[in-house]
């Protein structure tokens, strides 16, 4: 067991990342507890995400920044080495070969910072989240 210096929580494993204080309640907030160098990035995907979802609400659900358009569309995350891109496993299926070279697993895709994050693509896996999970729920508005 390792104990958080900082706010005195126990976790399984030494180093594990949580929040101290209270969870962010906005991106923003969310975006301000990240690591300094990576900021620039989340703040870059999150502009990329509203302009790709522009009518979806910014909320934190399930502890990450999300986009919610009468369901959650699509959430991004900050991790150590990597962005996290939570598209569902559909989106992660459609996109398989454009995402050769990164890391994929059912529903998640890692972007490691050191390479150049593919915002346009992000963008794209946006719009393919919002057209297959909210407009087929609404019947194909
Ligand atoms: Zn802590």
């Amino acid at each position: 067991m390792w104990k958080c210096p900082k706010c005195g929580r126990t976790f399984r494993s030494a180093g594990q990342q949580h929040y101290c204080g209270q969870p962010p309640v906005t991106i923003d907030e969310y975006i301000s507890e990240q690591e300094e160098e990576i900021q620039p990035i989340l703040r870059k995907v999150r502009e990329t995400l509203k302009a790709a979802l522009p009518e979806s609400i910014e909320k934190i659900s399930w502890s990450m920044p999300t986009y919610w358009q009468g369901r959650n569309i699509i959430h991004f995350a900050a991790q150590k080495a990597h962005l996290g891109i939570y598209p569902g496993a559909e989106a992660v299926a459609a996109f398989q070969e454009r995402l050769a070279g990164c890391k994929t697993s059912k529903g998640a895709i890692q972007f490691p910072y050191k390479k150049e994050i593919p915002y346009e693509l992000i963008a794209e896996i946006a719009k393919w989240c919002l057209q297959h999970y909210y407009y087929d729920d609404v019947g194909g508005e």
